[in-house]
């Protein structure tokens, strides 16, 4: 089958690390993944000059390059609804979680804008947009599925061909597995949207070796 096309936006900003940064559009809200880690002020303007707005934040889990800028785009958009799966929400005050000691920095999100983020449970629907409970790279992974144009953001947890780290606090080689068993179930033409390098389509990437070993 082949599926609507739906325009998805990279503003790749952080090439070393080859980091994608989605904004799309879908059913009239605008619609970001992850809040990002660099100085990416001229993203926040992009967003302002192309939509005016910022409905809603996906946030997959609470490295801190996924969260550093909850802060700045809550403030920029106070309209913006930010969603974190329920497992993930009392990380987003921990700095040894987010792994932000790493920049001597302690990223967390402020008091102010803490209590109006949107805690979701697996299979919840936001705005058209499904959430997938994929834990393993940590225990509050999330990945985001819009059905109707067959396109999955699966961040840290599905790569091109390899899955993210599993060596920081709360992985889990079992619950990896079967959030990857998970993803490929899905349609096989499903576009495959990663944190880090390019998209794929799903029935390029073979996961069979690590799922079934
Ligand atoms: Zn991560």
């Amino acid at each position: 089958m082949h599926y609507k096309e739906l325009e998805v936006l990279n503003l790749r900003t952080d090439p070393p690390m080859k980091t994608n940064l989605y904004l799309f559009e879908y059913k009239g809200k605008v619609n970001l993944i992850d809040a990002w880690f660099s100085d990416n002020s001229e993203v926040v303007d992009v967003i302002q000059e192309k939509f005016w707005r910022l409905d809603n934040l996906f946030i997959t889990h609470w490295h801190f390059d996924h969260i550093a800028w909850i802060d700045v785009l809550m403030e920029r958009f106070p309209n913006l609804n930010c969603h974190i799966h329920e497992n993930a929400f009392d990380f987003l005050i921990n700095s040894d979680y987010s792994l932000s000691w790493y920049f001597n920095a302690d990223f967390r999100v402020s008091d102010e804008h803490i209590k109006n983020i949107h805690k979701f449970k697996d299979s919840e629907i936001m705005d058209w947009i499904r959430s997938i409970y994929t834990p393993g790279h940590t225990i509050g992974c999330s990945s985001f599925l819009i059905e109707e144009h067959g396109i999955c953001f699966t961040w840290d947890v599905l790569f091109e061909n390899t899955y993210w780290r599993t060596d920081l606090p709360t992985w889990d080689p079992g619950l990896i597995k079967e959030s990857l068993s998970r993803l490929g179930n899905l349609n096989p033409e499903t576009i495959i949207y990663p944190w880090h390098w390019k998209s794929s389509l799903l029935k390029d990437i073979d996961i069979s070796w690590f799922i079934f070993d």
